[in-house]
């Protein structure tokens, strides 16, 4: 039996990583579980899964249920859920979204739980702390997001000196079809239609954007040790190639399958396992795989990724923070689509940041600042 702790309960993963528990439930119980402010959904996942710890958004959601769990709220909430332990083998799913992701892997890996993690905002701002805390306190981290579920389904059984480069597919977001130019009046209903996932608000925003593909570059480079300069991005608009590995003599190895998250969610928490899942069968007849160029004049914020990342340092937390704060003013209206570039690149360029030491506390403090910076220049909270 695995122990499982989950953290983002009600959002997209959230809810699919409970789909494949709810499919399995010989082998996962739930002991944790936070819930966000989808409140109809958050009772009904309690009551269903009746956690022993519970972890509501906010105070005011605290509601009477038919068995009296341990009820906790906000980001101590979270935090205690990450420390509580109770079991050997336990799992914790980070499904939180942004910077908020952070702290509650530390405690959960300092709890001796393993990670199942979805918040890749943790590894992009901490990936260095976090794969020394792993090593400290021997436990395994396991990626939930598809390109990386994908490359380490691709390295299984070879050799990391083997790899001459990885290869990362981008669907190309809901804005692939149109120019530049196209981009400077896109509405947020139409940053959101994503045609290939349904996933969370931030996250298809990072798709349109390409940030998110930024992201998943420095995610491989932590959890594959891997140079960035040998990891490539490449738009295949199907998104039925999750992502390639390429070996030194020329072979490529690729993972495909349908888009549907259940399969790396899947993957990831019975790892090294490929059980039967009751989802999606990809139907290869007639299939058509394309492959195009991700060029960084149609999408900046690509590179401005491997710039934070080149530059090392608290910049990765930098872009971070400002992108957190620029796609929440986006979602609220208060910039232009366009506009979440101009505030990255901005911030990635301020030099002040180079003189601040990398360590768990100053990155914190340095996002939080940066995000309440942006945000209170146009008056969001
Ligand atoms: P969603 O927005 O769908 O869900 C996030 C959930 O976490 C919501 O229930 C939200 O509650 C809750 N939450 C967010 N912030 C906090 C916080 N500070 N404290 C407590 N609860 C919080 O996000 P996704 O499921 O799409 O994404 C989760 C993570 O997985 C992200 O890092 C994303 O990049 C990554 N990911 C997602 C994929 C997908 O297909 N969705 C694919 C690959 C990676 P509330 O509604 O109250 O805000
Ligand atoms: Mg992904």
């Amino acid at each position: 039996m695995k122990y499982v702790y989950l953290v983002g309960a009600c959002g997209s993963i959230g809810t699919q990583a409970l789909d494949i528990i709810r499919d399995n439930k010989d082998e996962f119980k739930v002991i944790g579980m936070s819930v966000g402010s989808n409140l109809e959904l958050a009772y009904k996942l309690i009551e269903e899964f009746k956690p022993e710890i519970v972890c509501y958004r906010k105070e005011s959601h605290i509601k009477e249920l038919s068995y009296n769990p341990i009820t906790t709220y906000g980001d101590n909430g979270l935090l205690e859920i990450a420390k509580y332990h109770k079991y050997d083998n336990e799992l914790f799913i980070n499904a939180l979204v942004g910077i908020a992701g952070l702290l509650p892997t530390v405690e959960a890996i300092r709890a001796k739980k393993n990670i199942a993690l979805a918040n890749k905002e943790t590894l992009v701002v901490a990936g260095d702390i976090i794969n020394n805390l792993i090593k400290e306190y021997n436990v395994s981290l396991y990626p939930i997001d598809s390109e990386h579920s994908a490359i380490l389904q691709c390295l299984t059984g070879e050799k990391i000196k083997e790899v001459k480069r990885l290869i990362i597919t981008a669907s190309g977001g809901s804005f692939r079809d149109r120019t530049r130019e196209e981009l400077s009046n896109v509405t947020v209903k139409e940053a959101l239609a994503h045609p290939n996932w349904s996933m969370g608000p931030k996250i298809t925003i990072d798709s349109a954007t390409m940030m998110n593909k930024g992201f998943e570059v420095i995610e491989a480079h932590y959890l594959f040790n891997i140079p960035y300069d040998r990891i490539a991005t490449i738009l295949h608009r199907e998104s039925i190639v999750h992502s390639m590995v390429e070996f030194n003599d020329s072979s490529i190895k690729a993972q495909i399958g349908a888009s549907d998250m259940h399969t790396p969610i899947a993957y990831a928490l019975k790892y090294p396992h490929h059980d039967k899942l009751n989802y999606d069968n990809l139907n290869l007849i007639g299939l058509k795989l394309n492959f195009e160029e991700l060029s960084y004049d149609r999408y900046p914020c690509l590179k401005y990724a491997y710039d934070a990342a080149n530059k090392g340092g608290c910049y990765l937390a930098v872009l971070n923070a400002a992108n957190e704060a620029a796609v929440k003013l986006f979602l609220n209206n208060k910039i232009k689509f366009l506009e979440i570039e101009n505030i990255i690149n901005d911030e990635i360029n301020n030099d002040e940041y180079s003189k601040i030491e990398y360590n768990l506390d100053n990155i914190l403090s340095l996002s939080y600042k940066i995000i309440n910076k942006i945000l209170t220049r146009y008056g969001v909270d």
